[in-house]
């Protein structure tokens, strides 16, 4: 079944000019890219986003480096997309992802780990609309 999930290229990976790397890993993947914008979230945009977190001891840095710089928030359309994603993606820290994974290429650290993906279709529903009214999704 298609489906659609989203992607946050995080902004370590802007940093370090991965982010067309980490864009031709996700085609060759089979992702077809549905929408795209690159922004830099604001604090409440952060704190609302992972806001699942709230009560975790890493959100305020969470947050700090969410907010550190330029990301890129992509939807992304394949089928089974958000159990794919999970698994191109890699393990959340990038010293225990799989190899070839994009974290385990690009990411530094548990936190400064290259890319988001919802973990659910529910999440990817609300993460999508967080990012993209309707209309933006061609
Ligand atoms: P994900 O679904 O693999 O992204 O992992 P989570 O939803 O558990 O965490 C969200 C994000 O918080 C991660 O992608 C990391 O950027 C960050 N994070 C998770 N665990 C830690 C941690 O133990 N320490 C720090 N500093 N950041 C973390």
């Amino acid at each position: 079944m298609t489906e659609r999930t989203l992607t946050i290229i995080k902004p370590d990976s802007v940093e370090k000019n991965n982010v067309g790397a980490i864009i031709a890993h996700l085609e060759r993947e089979g992702f077809r890219i549905v929408a795209a914008r690159m922004m830099r979230l604001t604090e409440a945009q952060a704190r609302a986003f992972y806001e699942v977190h709230r009560e975790r001891p890493f959100y305020d840095d969470l947050v700090a480096y969410m907010t550190s710089g330029p990301v890129w928030p992509m939807c992304l359309e394949r089928e089974n997309a958000v159990v794919h994603l999970r698994e191109v993606m890699g393990a959340t820290n990038p010293a225990e992802a799989n190899e070839e994974t994009i974290r385990a290429l690009y990411g530094e650290s548990i936190e400064r780990n290259a890319i988001h993906g919802s973990d659910s279709p529910e999440n990817a529903a609300r993460e999508i609309s967080f990012f993209f009214p309707e209309t933006d999704l061609v």
